[in-house]
């Protein structure tokens, strides 16, 4: 485990991730990823794209990261997606009110408490400032939108905003979606992207920042029907912490498998809980550290009103519980709002097994009979009776029927010269399907990946510290060595590079210093394996009995155990493949 200011600080020396724009001064919330940094977040994103996407047989879409307004005065964006902003008297610097309470008390998830609760427990602790130390007692909270605005073309008639979430870009395309998938539930769409939140204080590092990585699936389903097969998933165990265990006094997370977590209510929704398993098994692939994670469920204050069941996965870092990622069932808010903004429709058609009969009432368009009280309105008010036909004939098994037109109820009296019943023949009906959506964040992943497999020990008497990366996201496999750039050791470890890259393996080459301080730089940055060519490789060293000792053979040393073996070369390709492969 890493203090946070020795990951930062290697961080930057070995190219993981540094504040961006550091020549003008740096700016807060954006961090440029170096060239370690790009290739292990290239590499979580793959792994992730590997697990839910195709392993699961999820699509993957690409959307833009700006979208024109209504989409997010639909999602509610527009309205909703605020925090607590707290500006100091003194200073004028602007802070997260939830923030400072949860700083400075024992509450915690203070986001999920009415704003005057807030302000009342800033007056009630006496809280200040963190830039300057000036009580903030009496100061009011403003809801401060996350969303940076931006102008579609020249001119302000068309707002656009950065997406503050990728779902949007997926939601919005359902129709389309719906059809690739053949209008078939239960479908899966994935989309890794940027995604963009004006944060009021960015802090700690990666963990929230103002532009940053999305990796999510919206898995529609139709609530009815569709129930995960959880075999694959069953076994795995985690930490599980409900909301009753958070609120009571002596509560605590507790261990479990998914199937006992489902078929003890404990998780609602068993495709959250089947999405829950698969998460476990990927964060643990990428090196979250099992015994510092756990899955906590929202305080029902904390949850979006639309959802139904919301559980996160968090990891501890520097001693706070951070969440990594978000899994909520949203039921169908998503589909029905753009259904009602838009000019789409937001259903699948779902076919019955066997088309069934049923009854409609009817209504004559001509309303001309119902006399001079229903002024011009007559035509409004036939397309009510239609609308209403459709959605209840029972409706007009009374002597009169109330309809709404323009504010105004009007009560029309049911004659049977103009409403009759027809049969007719369905073979199915539109239905908005729910959504299941696990969102994860690959920044917070990364950083979290790369606090716990931070590691110091003792080689040889000399402090040196490691990152205990997995193989698969490393973001080198193998750095080789000659011992010496000379007596050909260089031309035949430049040849091993050439090979082992046409494997397909991420190779760095490296010949300055002394070998015992290239293994150390080799070890900061997680590379599992270093190669070594000696004399020995060139056949000039020789055995017992004068014979060359180890032609065509290089040392390989093995990162976290520092153990060294001599491996054939022709073998290599093959032997580091399998062991990065695991
Ligand atoms: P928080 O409560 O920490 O602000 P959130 O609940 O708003 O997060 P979601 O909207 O659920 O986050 O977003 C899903 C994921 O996106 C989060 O779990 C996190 O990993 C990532 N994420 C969200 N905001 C940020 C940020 N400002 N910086 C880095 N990652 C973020």
């Amino acid at each position: 485990m890493s203090d946070g200011g020795d990951l930062v600080e290697l961080a930057k020396r070995r190219g993981f991730f540094l504040q961006s724009a550091g020549a003008y001064g740096g700016v807060s919330g954006f961090y440029t990823f170096g060239p370690s940094g790009a290739a292990l977040k290239q590499n979580i994103e793959d792994t992730w794209r590997n697990r839910f996407a195709i392993q699961e047989g999820n699509m993957e879409v690409d959307a833009p990261t700006v979208m024109p307004e209504p989409v997010f005065e639909a999602s509610g964006h527009l309205d909703g997606f605020d925090d607590m902003l707290v500006e100091c008297p003194e200073c004028g610097e602007s802070h997260r009110a939830d923030h400072i309470v949860e700083d400075n008390t024992d509450i915690e998830e203070a986001e999920s408490i009415p704003v005057a609760e807030v302000e009342e427990l800033i007056a009630e602790y006496e809280l200040v400032c963190p830039t300057c130390g000036t009580g903030l007692a009496g100061q009011a909270i403003e809801d401060f939108n996350l969303m940076f605005e931006t102008n579609i073309g020249p001119g302000s008639a068309d707002p656009g905003y950065l997406r503050p979430e990728t779902a949007q870009g997926i939601f919005i395309e359902f129709p389309q979606l719906a059809e690739y998938a053949r209008n078939q539930l239960p479908f899966g769409v994935t989309q890794i992207g940027r995604a963009y939140r004006n944060e009021i204080s960015p802090r700690k590092s990666l963990l929230r920042v103002r532009e940053f990585t999305q990796a999510e699936l919206e898995l529609f389903v139709d609530p009815e029907e569709d129930e995960p097969a959880l075999e694959a998933v069953a076994d795995v165990t985690a930490p599980f912490y409900p909301a009753a265990d958070q609120e009571a006094a002596d509560g605590q997370p507790y261990e479990a498998t998914i199937r006992e977590v489902v078929d003890d209510g404990v998780v609602g929704k068993p495709w959250i809980a089947y999405y829950l398993g698969v998460a476990k098994q990927w964060y643990e692939s990428i090196g979250v550290d099992m015994d510092r994670f756990r899955f906590r469920q929202h305080l029902s204050g904390e949850r979006a009103h639309y959802a139904a069941d919301c559980w996160d996965a968090e990891a501890e870092v520097d001693g706070d519980w951070i969440e990594l990622g978000g899994f909520a069932y949203r039921s169908d808010y998503d589909l029905s709002k753009h259904d009602s903004y838009s000019d789409e429709e937001f259903t699948v058609f779902k076919q019955y097994d066997e088309p069934v009969t049923v009854e409609r009432a009817t209504v004559d368009p001509d309303m001309s009979y119902l006399g001079p009280e229903f002024g011009g309105s007559a035509g409004a008010v036939a397309d009510a009776l239609e609308a209403l036909a459709e959605r209840d004939p029972d409706a007009f098994d009374e002597s009169e029927v109330v309809v709404e037109v323009d504010g105004e109820s009007h009560a029309v009296p049911v004659e049977k010269t103009n409403f009759g019943v027809e049969e007719v023949i369905e073979s199915g009906e539109h239905i908005t399907p729910h959504v299941v959506e696990p969102s994860l964040g690959i920044d917070r992943a990364l950083y979290t990946a790369l606090d716990h497999s931070y590691r110091e020990d003792e080689v040889d008497g000399e402090e040196r510290t490691y990152l205990a990366l997995p193989q698969e996201v490393a973001p080198t496999t193998v750095g080789v060595f000659p011992l010496m750039d000379r007596d050909g050791m260089g031309e035949y470890a430049r040849d091993l590079v050439e090979k082992l890259r046409a494997a397909g393996l991420a190779v760095t080459y490296d010949d300055s210093g002394a070998i015992g301080r290239r293994y150390r730089r080799q070890d900061e940055v997680g590379t599992p394996f270093c190669v070594t060519v000696d004399y020995a490789t060139l056949g000039e060293a020789r055995d017992d009995e004068g014979e060359p000792a180890a032609p065509d053979t290089v040392t390989v040393r093995e990162r976290d155990t520092t153990a060294q073996k001599r491996v054939p070369v022709a073998d290599l390709p093959e032997t580091l493949t399998a062991l990065r492969d695991g």
